[in-house]
């Protein structure tokens, strides 16, 4: 594992400036729809990666699957008129080839694909020695090394323009998003991969454009690459996902109340009073580490005296004790219950292996 978090300034592969603007309908639907969308968008936006699915990876038959490889050509025009880089979703070999014949700038693999590593390998060997950027979706399930495996599966495949998608996970309560975010696990893939953009489909998160602006918001704050967002020219009546996609207009004011940050300043004032406080912490850091270390110890001395009197490492008892003790001062300290319960489990767990092997 990398332990540095980058701050891509910019990405080689992928034209334009951070923060990247992934924008365009759900589906595509007809020309003319793909055409007052992303002529829409254009208004207001100049550097845009237009998507729009053409194959559709619906729950249940019966609804609309997407217009298919005709919509490629659709999607080509809009490149050729507005200048706009184009992307879609494959999900099997014969996409990948389709895509590849059409001309279609970037490709990403959803997250019902990302979950099933023979499909991900099916594309990885369709793309062998394509020169095309693929984004990566994470998958329904809140598996991080799945999501990481599919990015080896590509890189193995000779693919060196790798991007992922965070676009939340499927747990059993996802309220009040449609898919939870769960951004320990984007953060701990970007902590992973910190060479790999990674942007946020703040659509697939919410499922609902009021939630769109804090979760945009908080994506930018944990230093994520840029954001994909559903639009389309008359989202109530689309055909996939109405629900959750914006008009142009909303994208725009959507956009313009988000503040856009770097994880560096050139401000001498900031870097000081920073420079200060990070050295506090580091202080800190190394005596919390330090008494770690000194309570392992006399750990350690307890599961001797317990070995010789037969006593079990395990006494439910004094646990319970410590805990509560523990998190009534975190309390009365403003930390709350569940961070100090974690961090005494975790404490708890080691010290019992040091005593078990004492
Ligand atoms: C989509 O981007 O329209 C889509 C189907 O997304 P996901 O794979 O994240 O569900
Ligand atoms: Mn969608």
């Amino acid at each position: 594992m990398t332990a540095r978090v980058s701050n891509l300034q910019e990405v080689s592969w992928l034209s334009g400036q951070r923060p990247f603007q992934f924008f365009g309908p759900c589906s595509a639907e007809s020309p003319e729809q793909l055409r007052n969308t992303a002529s829409g968008i254009k208004h207001h936006f100049s550097d845009v990666i237009f998507r729009a699915g053409i194959w559709k990876p619906r729950t249940r038959p019966n609804t609309f699957e997407g217009v298919g490889e005709e919509g490629l050509k659709w999607l080509i025009d809009i490149k050729n008129e507005f200048g706009f880089k184009v992307t879609t979703e494959v999900a099997n070999a014969a996409h990948v080839e389709a895509c590849l014949k059409a001309g279609i700038d970037i490709l990403w693999i959803g997250a019902r694909t990302t979950v099933n590593p023979f499909s991900v390998q099916a594309i990885a060997d369709a793309l062998e020695g394509a020169d095309v950027p693929v984004f990566v979706k994470n998958p329904l399930n809140p598996d991080v090394s799945l999501w990481s495996g599919a990015v080896e599966r590509l890189a193995k495949a000779g693919i060196d323009k790798i991007g992922a998608i965070h676009r939340g996970f499927h747990l059993a309560d996802n309220k009040p998003y449609r898919n939870a975010p769960s951004w320990d696990l984007a953060v701990q893939f970007k902590t992973d991969h910190p060479e790999i953009p990674l942007i946020c489909d703040v659509s697939h998160i919410t499922g609902n454009p009021e939630l769109i602006p804090h979760v945009a918001q908080r994506a930018f704050d944990l230093d994520m690459d840029g954001l994909m967002i559903e639009t389309h020219i008359d989202p109530k009546n689309a055909l996939s996902d109405a629900q959750q996609q914006v008009t142009p207009n909303q994208l725009k004011n959507l956009w313009d109340n988000l503040v856009f940050k770097s994880a560096e300043s050139k401000n001498k004032e900031f870097q000081s009073q920073l420079e200060i406080l990070r050295s506090k912490i580091d202080r800190i850091d190394e005596s919390i580490v330090e008494l770690l270390a000194q309570r392992m110890n006399i750990s350690e001395e307890i599961g001797l005296y317990k070995k010789k009197n037969q006593v079990t490492i395990l006494q439910l008892q004094r646990w319970q004790e410590i805990l509560d003790r523990a998190i009534k001062s975190g309390k009365a300290l403003d930390l709350s219950e569940p961070f100090i319960s974690a961090i005494y489990n975790t404490i708890h767990e080691e010290s019992i292996d040091r005593q078990t092997n004492s």
